[in-house]
């Protein structure tokens, strides 16, 4: 599977905010955001006039980053967001919520999108009894997430590092018991991310 292995700080630099990409180090005084908050290159300090395209491109770049999602399989989630019913670009940010790699990741047992990937990848757990091992994975309403490998010294880190970050409200995460059911998926005002989705519609609409 190919995916982007270069800086991934420079992706926060680049959209002007924290997308919280490398866990722990993005909370502490190390985050390269906090101390260069300007995007990244030569003219990354010069001040620019921003085209209506350019606002989308940046926007979908923002998502893609933020889920860790490359272009094709982000254009077939947009592909899948358009067949649904209901807002399009509500409908991508749900599928892109419901993802395995994600919701280990919003339950506190990761402490990063990327960290998650790769537990999911050396099959650290199960969606309803059953081991799944593809990051890509979707969720649906009803689906329960258990973590398999109960010992690993990593997930128990990453759950004690995150007991105090707010889990959604649409799952329901158990971190006694390393679970996470899937009470529902989220409403638009029940995501965590500041993104203005619509740009995201218009640039695929052209
Ligand atoms: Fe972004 Fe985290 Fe890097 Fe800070 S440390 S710039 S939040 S990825």
């Amino acid at each position: 599977m190919a995916r982007y292995t270069g800086a991934v700080c420079r992706y926060c630099r680049r959209e002007g905010e924290k997308l919280f990409l490398k866990g722990e180090r993005c909370y502490s005084e190390k985050c390269a955001f906090q101390r260069r908050s300007y995007a990244p290159g030569q003219h990354g300090q010069g001040r620019k006039k921003v085209s209506e395209y350019g606002t989308q491109l940046r926007m979908k770049q923002k998502a893609k980053r933020y889920y860790g999602v490359l272009e094709s399989q982000f254009e077939k989630y947009f592909e899948m967001a358009e067949r649904q019913q209901g807002m399009t670009g509500e409908n991508l940010l749900r599928i892109l919520e419901s993802r395995m790699d994600n919701i280990v990741y919003r339950a506190g047992f990761a402490n990063s999108r990327k960290e998650a990937r790769q537990l999911v990848l050396h099959r650290h757990f199960t969606v309803n009894g059953k081991t799944v091992n593809i990051p890509s994975y979707l969720l649906k309403a009803g689906d329960k997430l258990e973590v398999k490998s109960t010992d690993s010294e990593k997930i128990k880190s990453a759950v004690e590092a995150n007991s105090a970050r707010p889990k959604p409200v649409w799952m329901e995460v158990d971190p006694d018991h390393m679970t996470a059911l899937v009470a529902r998926l989220p409403e638009r005002s029940e995501i965590d991310f500041n993104v203005e989705e619509h740009f995201i519609v218009e640039l695929y609409s052209k």
